[in-house]
């Protein structure tokens, strides 16, 4: 909840205490240089002994709540017919409003089931915009990725409260150029990742949906972080500041075909859920889900997990949590502008983004920027954030770079994990870093795998700049942190 002090700052407070907790470590600028070396330039090979705050992603970091704790003491193990997916089944009816219920292992793995179900060769998918794992698991399905964004999406010093909604003459065009049979479907992603984790708006959602059921094309959502999307709607739309956060998310699950979403992020537990009204589309994807993830009443999770998924799902509709990372985002974002940073506005929903390009001007696209970033902020300050730019695209066909709307460090706020402190210390730490930016240089390649080479590739730093930073470092805050 935002808070506002006497000298008139507005703070968000936290709306839990913390009754569970979790050591954690800062080591030596020379250790971090070290494992970083090791780890090839590449923040997904550091392990956490080194690392201090890790704002890698918010997938699965996230901090549960008691009740969810709770309920995975009554979990009821059974291969078939656990009483722990009927008590899923009944809460995803009553607050998603959907009749059918598939857990899945993950996000990607519910992206696997509907790439193997309805994209064929030479389909075409529609999206306000790509995540990773969804363009990948299409594409090698034989189809292509359209991204609808709109002009505002790509401008990272935006005021525009939806920079996540999808273009409907970019969407008019594809039906008349490809035909809509086909167009599998179109797909909504709440708080687009990739772009700053920026939302759509609930009158986009409308027209895309109407669009889309005049063409018979069915509205796919990506519901991952729908608590925050329903979070912006509310916070950011008039329209919507009457409509409570459980309502949001029922209004928009009324405009949708499949919902599939990550459980890790807004529900704060380790599983993934599909959901749909339709008995067709159910039953399709239920073919192959033994296959993939397991039977139908656990898809692959243990029950503990769906039996935390039941209460995350619920919770994450109330106020108070779906409130908890985006406000401590937005106060990161603040902070870091107000210190003159190149943040990317507005504040998103999963994470603080810094616009490498700006901040990093110097090093051309090819030489991987929004990379470089963040291996410099880790040597930095021990904070672990991930690369969404070029090296998160992988090569075309003929093996070119193929390069980056944007070139983003994202320091993700995992929820209810960290605190305002952590974030002052981050803006301080960015702060010097941004001083003493053209001691950072480019990377290149040394070990590259073919798909999704931002996960296992490893890169060398142009110019040994990784040591020469941690020597300007150390001059100023010593040898110990
Ligand atoms: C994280 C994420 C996924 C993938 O989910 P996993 O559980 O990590 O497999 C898909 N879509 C979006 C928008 C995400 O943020």
């Amino acid at each position: 909840m935002k808070i506002t002090l006497s000298n008139g700052t507005v703070v968000p407070v936290e709306m839990h205490k913390i009754r569970i907790v979790q050591k954690i470590n800062l080591v030596p600028a020379q250790e971090r240089l070290a494992a970083l070396t090791e780890a090839g330039y590449n923040t997904f090979l550091l392990r956490t002994k080194h690392i201090f705050l890790d704002m890698l992603t918010d997938s699965g970091t996230n901090a549960m709540s008691d009740n969810q704790l709770a309920a995975m003491m009554i979990a009821d193990d059974a291969y078939a017919g656990s009483e722990s997916f009927y008590r899923l089944e009944e809460t995803v009816k009553e607050v998603l409003g959907f009749n059918y219920s598939i857990p899945v292992h993950q996000g990607r793995a519910a992206e696997h089931l509907l790439a193997k179900v309805f994209v064929k060769p030479g389909d075409n998918v529609l999206m306000n915009y790509h995540f990773t794992t969804t363009k990948a698991h299409f594409e090698i399905a034989g189809g292509h990725v359209h991204e609808l964004f709109t002009d505002e999406a790509m401008n990272t010093e935006s005021q525009h409260p939806f920079r996540g909604n999808l273009d409907l003459e970019k969407f008019k065009a594809c039906i008349k150029k490809f035909g809509a049979d086909k167009i599998p479907f179109v797909r909504m992603e709440a708080t687009t990742n990739l772009v700053g984790g920026q939302p759509f708006s609930m009158s986009n959602l409308r027209e895309v949906k109407k669009l889309a059921a005049k063409h018979g094309i069915p509205l796919v959502f990506d519901g991952s972080l729908i608590s925050e999307n329903a979070y912006f709607m509310k916070t950011r739309d008039p329209s919507c500041a009457k409509l409570s956060i459980a309502e949001i998310v029922k209004e928009m699950m009324k405009l949708t075909d499949i919902l599939y979403l990550s459980a890790r992020k807004s529900a704060c537990v380790r599983g993934g859920l599909m959901a749909t009204n339709s008995k067709e589309y159910y039953d399709r994807i239920l073919a192959w889900l033994p296959l993939y993830e397991g039977f139908s009443t656990y898809g692959g999770m243990s029950v503990k997990e769906l039996e935390a998924m039941t209460v995350g799902l619920r919770e994450m509709t109330e106020f108070d949590v779906a409130c908890s990372s985006p406000e401590l985002i937005e106060y990161f974002v603040t902070r870091l502008v107000a210190e003159g940073l190149p943040a990317v506005t507005p504040a998103g929903g999963l994470a603080g983004h810094l616009d490498a390009k700006r901040f990093l001007p110097h090093i051309p696209q090819a030489q991987y920027p929004a990379g470089a970033l963040t291996t410099a902020i880790f040597l930095t300050s021990g904070i672990r954030s991930m690369e969404r730019g070029t090296i998160s695209m992988d090569r075309d066909a003929q093996g070119n770079d193929v390069l980056a709307d944007l070139e983003l460090a994202r320091l993700a706020v995992p929820r209810r994990a960290y605190t305002m402190s952590h974030i002052e210390y981050a803006v301080d730490r960015l702060g010097w870093l941004y001083k003493h930016r053209d001691l950072v240089g480019g990377l290149k390649f040394i070990e590259e795998p073919k798909v999704l080479r931002f996960f296992f590739g490893k890169l060398q730093p142009l110019g040994n700049w990784g040591a020469k930073l941690v020597k300007a470092f150390e001059k100023d805050f010593g040898k110990t942190c």
